[in-house]
C-alpha cells in the first residue's frame, strides 16, 4: 500500500474511475481507494439511459459535453460498454402530457437538441409490438444507454493501464488537515498523505466531507429495479412510460423500472437523513408521490451498527428489494407488451441513489479545506454524466478550473441559500 500521492480518490463509482482515468492521462500520480469493489454501489446498479432529454438547466450543458464524449468512449477505454444511441422517448398517455412535454421539448431545442414530439405511428416505429393508446412521445433522436457496470469497470482498467493506482476493500476513515489544507487520508490499510482528495463517495460522501469539516446535504433513496430473460429486440431506444420505463440490451435482457405515474423509490429513514431533514422538506413535498417513506430495518441496522462502533458507511450493505414494486412493474410490462407475457425475470437488484436537496450534483472545489474537492449527490443521473464528471474533476486538479460552467452546482448554493429549483420531468 502507498504512503503517499500526489491525488487520493475515495470511491470507486463511475465518477471515481473516470477521475482516475482522465488524472493518469494528464500524468498526475493518483490513487484510487474503495471500500467494496468497483462498481459496487450505485455505478454497478444503474439503468444505464445516457440521457440528455429532461436535464435540469443547471446540468444540460455537462451531460450534452458528456453525450459528445460517449460517442468514442468504447474506442477511448478499448472495451465493449453496449452504448446504443438508439434515442429516448417519453410516452404520452394523454394531451395534457403531450403540451407538459412540448415545453421540455422547446427547452430541449433551445439547447440545441434534436427533441421532437412524436405521432403514435412513429412511435410504432421506435417500440415493436406496444398496445395501447398513446397521445405521443417526446422523442430525442442523439439520447442513448450503456452497460454501467461494464462501463466502469473499463474506465477503472484503463486508468490502471495508464498508471492510475486502485485499492478495492480500502475504506477511508479519516482525513487529516493542516492550516487549513488537507494533508492525508486515513483507511483501513493505513495512512496515505497527499494535498488533494477527490470525493466521490456516492450516498457516503456527505459522511467523507464531514470528515473534512464540510458541510454537504445527502440524502439516499432505494430504486428496485428487475431484469427479463432475454427476449427479441423490441427497442433500441430508451423509453419512459407512465407505469413502466424499459432499455433493452444487446442480449435481449431488458432492463425495467417504474413508470413516471408510479412511486419511484423508498426512502428509509436512517439517522443521517433525520439529520439533513430540513434542507430536503420543500423537494420531499414536490415529489411526494414519487417517494413512499418508512422508518423500517435500515434505521435499526444503522443505529446498532453506530452503537458498535462499526457505522454502515465504512461496509458494504446490500439494499433491500421491493419485490412487491418490481413484480408491479412486470405486469405493466405485459400489458404494454402482450407478447412478452411470461417472459419472466432473471433477477432483481435494489440500489441507493444519491440527492441533493435540489436534485442536482455538487462539483467542484470546496473553499476549505484547501485541496477537498467533491463530485456527489447526482440524484439518479451519474452514470450518464460519469465521463464527463471526471474529464472535469482532471480538469480541475490540473487547470484549477473547469472547462464547463460548474458554477450553479458549486457546494456553497446549500449553506448560501441558493438552492436550485428542483425540475419535475417528465
Ligand atoms: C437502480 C438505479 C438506476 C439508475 N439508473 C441510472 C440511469 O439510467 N442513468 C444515470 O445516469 N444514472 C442512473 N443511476 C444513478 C447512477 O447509478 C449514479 O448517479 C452513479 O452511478 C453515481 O456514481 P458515483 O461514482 O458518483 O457513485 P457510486 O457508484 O455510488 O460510487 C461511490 C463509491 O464510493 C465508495 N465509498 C463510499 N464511502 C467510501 C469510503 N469511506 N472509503 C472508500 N470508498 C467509499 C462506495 O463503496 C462506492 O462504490 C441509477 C441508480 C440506481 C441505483
Amino acid at each position: 500500500m502507498r504512503n503517499s500521492a500526489g491525488v487520493v480518490i475515495v470511491g470507486g463509482g463511475i465518477s471515481g474511475c473516470a477521475a482516475a482515468y482522465y488524472l493518469a492521462k494528464r500524468g498526475v500520480d493518483v490513487v484510487l481507494l474503495e471500500k467494496g469493489e468497483i462498481g459496487s454501489e450505485q455505478s454497478g446498479r444503474a439503468w444505464g439511459y445516457v440521457r440528455q432529454q429532461g436535464r435540469h438547466p443547471a446540468e444540460l450543458p455537462l451531460m450534452i459535453a458528456a453525450s459528445r464524449m460517449w460517442s468514442d468512449l468504447s474506442k477511448e477505454l478499448d472495451a465493449d460498454l453496449e452504448f446504443i444511441r438508439g434515442g429516448n422517448l417519453v410516452l404520452a398517455e394523454t394531451e395534457v402530457d403531450v403540451a407538459r412535454f412540448a415545453r421540455a421539448e422547446r427547452v430541449a431545442k433551445e439547447a440545441g437538441l434534436r427533441s421532437r414530439i412524436i405521432s403514435k405511428s412513429e412511435i410504432a416505429d421506435i417500440v415493436k409490438g406496444l398496445a395501447g393508446e398513446w397521445a405521443g412521445g417526446l422523442y430525442t433522436a442523439d439520447d442513448a444507454h450503456a452497460e454501467p457496470i461494464k462501463t466502469t469497470r473499463a474506465f477503472a482498467a484503463a486508468a490502471e493501464r495508464i498508471g492510475a493506482q486502485i485499492y478495492t476493500q480500502c475504506a477511508v476513515s479519516g482525513i487529516e488537515l493542516r492550516n487549513g489544507s488537507v494533508e492525508a487520508v486515513v483507511t483501513s490499510r493505513g495512512p496515505i498523505k497527499t494535498s488533494t482528495v477527490v470525493c466521490v463517495a456516492g450516498r457516503w460522501s456527505s459522511r467523507l466531507a464531514k470528515m473534512a469539516g464540510v458541510t454537504l446535504p445527502i440524502t439516499a433513496a432505494r430504486v428496485s429495479v428487475g431484469a427479463t430473460n432475454p427476449a427479441p429486440p423490441i427497442t433500441s431506444a430508451g423509453v419512459w412510460g407512465p407505469y413502466v420505463a424499459l432499455r433493452q440490451r444487446p442480449t435481449g435482457e431488458i432492463y425495467i423500472g417504474s413508470g413516471y405515474r408510479r412511486p419511484q423509490a423508498n426512502h428509509d429513514v436512517t439517522v443521517d437523513s433525520l439529520m439533513n431533514v430540513r434542507m430536503f422538506v420543500p423537494n420531499f413535498l414536490k415529489f411526494r408521490s414519487e417517494f413512499e417513506m418508512s422508518v423500517g430495518p435500515e434505521f435499526v441496522v444503522d443505529v446498532l451498527a453506530r452503537l458498535r462502533g462499526r457505522p454502515l458507511w465504512t461496509h458494504h450493505h446490500e439494499p433491500r428489494i421491493n419485490e412487491r414494486w418490481v413484480r408491479e412493474t412486470e405486469q405493466h410490462l405485459y400489458r404494454h407488451f402482450p407478447a412478452l407475457r411470461g417472459i419472466g425475470l432473471s433477477r432483481m437488484w435494489g440500489g441507493y441513489i444519491d440527492i441533493t436537496p435540489d436534485g442536482v450534483p455538487v462539483i467542484g472545489p470546496v473553499d476549505r479545506p484547501r485541496g477537498f474537492i467533491i463530485a456527489a449527490g447526482f440524484s439518479g443521473h451519474g452514470f450518464a454524466l460519469g465521463p464527463i464528471t471526471g474529464r472535469l474533476l482532471s480538469e480541475i486538479v490540473c487547470d484549477g478550473k473547469a472547462s464547463v460552467d460548474i458554477a450553479p452546482l458549486r457546494c456553497s448554493r446549500f449553506a448560501e441559500g441558493d438552492v436550485l429549483e428542483p425540475m419535475t420531468f417528465p
